[in-house]
């Protein structure tokens, strides 16, 4: 392959690409079916219920994963704890050669990763394809971060000659990392390689829909030499195992990537012991301001791709968009004739752009959304469930739906997680930024204005963590490695520092500081 894929890939040449992905995604289909443990203390673990993985475009089964059963969980812990013992003492340059070993391999095999994220979460194979080589460069950069901190130990002043003090960041020792449906193996990935490169260990739970994904970094770090123990997987469900695990006294804090509601349960859990770090980047409701002078087409191109990309199933996904009011009738109709050309099909094929949601839950929550946008405001494009043929037909499709609601609507409050955007229109910049703040999530935002002040302002006054402005590539989603931090604000977040971002690698580390008397 002969660039790197992004979430802002435009137009290429991608013939060689879709090659060697249809050959990757016949092996893998190949695979279907077969049964796949658990691993524990760095062995297959058999023996638990089964948990079936199955694709949301057509319900074929993919796979079935042999649950980790609550009563493993002692064992896993202490596994874990043991195995921090060593990995803690490890040298950081050994941590960091071996997590850039595991990217190199999942870049390696990112074909075959790429394609059983299309045929377990429903991605396009360019959204499966940038998820793996986001997940290899999360690596590498965390890696780069050890390296460039020469592991974290800065000498301190000296209050007499004779004294020598250093700071240095230590482990704190076992982690639990979840991760969520939609980015599967880069959450998963990023998460805990943050972890492992403090000197942590990490017990990962993915979400209960990708199981296969995970098995995938599982792998990659084994492979790579990563010590038995170091990083186990366990299989299960959120409100049992998640909850169990994040419960245990045996556990040193909680690396969480998923929805506000979990995430908020979590840290009562988590915290209600004892004082444990409680890492949570959790979902959103993310605007873009459309100004007067916008360049209409990039506005639109830009909130297209932001509010149906992933089926809108990522946490920056576009959802509310505040458009002038002068601009507001030929936006619309843009908007909604690009989303009516959008034909939800088969993410696993070379031209489809819309693929499926995860699972009947987000089928109701849309059918729900739908009925109350006609009852409250107009639907402009989409509202319903396109017709599929075959297998097709069993699968989790609903339309690219664009919406005018007003300001104060549930839609334009509610996380849908859906292909579903409202929009609303403003008179005045003020107005339009007081409504895209009045909200209490932060995670991304977006405007469309050729006035540079229009720009300062909103980069200025807007309350989220990640900021873009005329983007046609992405209007609030496409972030990368080291080239945007994406942090959470108010209710989207709660560490400060985002994920891709600099600071990533030293949160996962406590400071201590040691004075030595010559
Ligand atoms: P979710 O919150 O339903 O599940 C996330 C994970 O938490 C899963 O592994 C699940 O099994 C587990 N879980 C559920 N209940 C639990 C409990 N009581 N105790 C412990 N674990 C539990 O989220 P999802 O549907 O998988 O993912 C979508 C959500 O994630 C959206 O809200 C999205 O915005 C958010 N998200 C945020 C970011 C970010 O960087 N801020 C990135 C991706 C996704």
């Amino acid at each position: 392959m002969s660039f790197r894929i992004t979430y802002s890939v435009l137009d290429a040449d991608l013939s060689q690409l879709h090659a060697e992905f249809d050959k990757a995604l016949s092996a893998v289909r190949g695979k279907l079916g077969a049964e796949h443990p658990s691993f524990i203390s760095g062995e297959p673990w058999r023996g638990g219920d089964l948990l079936d993985s199955r694709n949301p475009a057509n319900q074929e089964l993919l796979g079935r994963f042999h649950r980790t059963p609550l009563s493993e969980v002692d064992r896993v812990v202490r596994v874990s704890r043991e195995a921090q013992q060593k990995w803690g003492a490890t040298p950081w340059q050994e941590r960091a050669r071996i997590l850039k070993r595991a990217a190199d391999l999942i870049s390696e095999r990112r074909m075959e990763l790429a394609a059983i994220m299309t045929l377990e979460v429903g991605k396009t194979r360019l959204e499966s394809l940038g998820d793996v080589e986001e997940s290899a460069d999360l690596l590498r950069y965390y890696a780069g971060q050890l390296e460039e901190a020469q592991g974290f130990v800065k000498p301190l002043a000296r209050l007499s000659p004779k004294e020598d003090t250093r700071s240095v960041l230590r482990p704190y020792g076992v982690f639990v990392v979840i991760s969520p449906f939609n980015f599967p193996l880069a959450l998963a990935a990023g998460m805990s390689a943050g972890v492992l490169l403090g000197g942590n260990t990490v017990i990962l739970k993915p979400s209960e829909e990708t199981p296969w994904c995970a098995e995938g970094l599982y792998q990659a770090l084994h492979d790579a030499g990563l010590p038995p123990g170091v990083f186990q997987l366990v299989h299960g469900e959120g409100e049992s195992l998640g909850a169990a695990l994040v419960s245990h006294p045996g556990i040193d804090g909680v690396n969480f990537t998923g929805s506000q509601p979990v995430g908020m349960e979590i840290h009562r859990r988590l915290t209600a012991q004892s004082v444990r770090p409680c890492f949570l980047e959790l979902g959103g409701k993310n605007p873009a301001i459309v100004c007067r002078d916008a360049d209409l087409e990039a506005a639109i191109e830009g909130c297209y791709r932001s509010a149906f990309g992933l089926s809108g199933q990522k946490c920056s996904a576009l959802s509310r968009i505040y458009v002038h009011e002068d601009l507001k009738r030929d936006f619309i109709a843009g908007l909604a004739e690009k989303a009516r050309a959008t034909r939800a099909t088969d993410p696993s094929l070379a031209s489809a752009y819309l693929g499926p949601v995860i699972n009947d839950a987000s089928v109701k929550r849309f059918e729900r959304a739908v009925a109350e946008a006609r009852q409250g405001g107009t639907v402009h494009a989409g509202g319903g469930r396109p017709q599929l043929d075959g297998a097709l037909a069993q699968g989790h499709f609903v339309e690219a739906t664009v919406v005018e609601v007003p300001h104060g609507h549930r839609l334009m409050r509610d996380e849908l997680f859906l292909p579903f955007v409202g929009v609303a229109s403003f008179r005045t910049l003020d107005e339009a930024l007081h409504m895209a703040n009045d909200c209490i999530y932060g995670l991304t935002a977006g405007i469309f204005s050729r006035k540079p002040e229009d720009v300062e302002a909103f980069m200025d006054r807007a309350e989220a963590g990640v900021l873009y402005a005329n983007r046609r590539t992405g209007a609030t989603t496409g972030a990368w490695p080291g080239v945007q931090s994406f942090c959470g604000w108010k209710a989207s977040g709660g560490s400060g520092k985002g994920g891709c971002g600099p600071y990533y690698v030293s949160q996962f580390m406590r400071e201590q500081s040691q004075t030595r008397m010559g």
